[in-house]
């Protein structure tokens, strides 16, 4: 009888230290479960977005979970913003990174060809925007650009008559506030072909030979139509952004937007 009950004890205490053991072990895996930790842009101060991102998108890999809370899509656009401060050919300005007010590119100049009087870009992006234009001219294409460096003042304005005629939340699928265009870099420009109104640039043979050559000369669609989401801005087939010859190329063989670009290999 003593040695049976000694014999018990001892059962139930070794089933006792197995539970707490395992549930310890269990506590330890949940714990360490953390999927978005393996992505080098993963930030652990985000941790509690991501999950919460993940709730409200299923579906989307962990990839994409960390890189859109990165880019701050988990705040509605013009919500948690950032000044960026300094000019960079590779720099993002978009619906939460802007330029202030006398932000200024450094490297501005006038385009004197293939362009509507008094437009200016950083030098770069000129000297690549008239090679394609030349390049174009030679295959009997015309390439003009409407649209290029806008200042603040300007942006404010365009920004403001679209807002009054069009409704904010309209005018925000298709102009930016003042500070958050890119326009406002010399980085980017509007095209057209002359002869068309620009937003019909899609229909042309110009806008063909673009996606099939822009690249080449460092040029990107800035806002493709499977990417609205993300940019925040509607198909605009118009609207080009020079990032050089290697990141356009890269963004188009991914078929990647630049904001999917820059959160994976430039955000620092
Ligand atoms: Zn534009």
């Amino acid at each position: 009888m003593k040695k049976g009950m000694i014999i018990l004890i001892i059962l139930i205490i070794i089933v006792s230290c197995f539970c707490i053991l395992k549930n310890n072990k269990k506590e330890k895996v949940k714990k360490e479960d953390n999927p978005y930790q393996e992505f080098k842009f993963y930030k652990k101060d985000y941790l509690e977005r991501y999950k919460n991102y993940q709730l409200d998108y299923p579906s989307l890999s962990y990839k994409d979970i960390v890189l859109r809370v990165n880019m701050n899509l988990d705040n509605s656009f013009y919500t948690n913003t950032k000044e960026v401060t300094e000019f960079n050919p590779l720099m993002l300005v978009n619906k939460y990174n802007y330029l202030g007010k006398d932000f200024q590119v450094p490297t501005l100049v006038k385009v004197d060809e293939f362009a509507k009087e008094g437009m200016m870009l950083d030098k770069d992006t000129k000297d690549a925007f008239i090679k394609m234009a030349r390049d174009a001219k030679d295959n009997g294409l015309n390439l003009r650009a409407i649209s290029t460096y806008r200042t603040y003042d300007y942006q404010a304005n365009l920004y403001s008559n679209y807002a009054k005629t069009d409704g904010v939340n309209n005018a925000d699928t298709y102009s930016a506030r003042p500070g958050f265009s890119e326009h406002h870099t010399g980085l980017a420009i509007d095209i057209d072909n002359i002869t068309k109104v620009y937003t019909d640039f899609k229909d042309t043979k110009e806008f063909k030979w673009m996606m099939e050559n822009a690249h080449k000369y460092g040029f990107i669609l800035r806002y493709p139509s499977d990417k609205e989401n993300i940019t925040g801005y509607i198909y605009e087939p118009w609207h080009y952004r020079y990032v050089g010859v290697k990141v356009a190329t890269y963004i188009k063989e991914h078929n990647l937007s630049f904001e999917e670009y820059y959160y994976e290999f430039l955000d620092n």
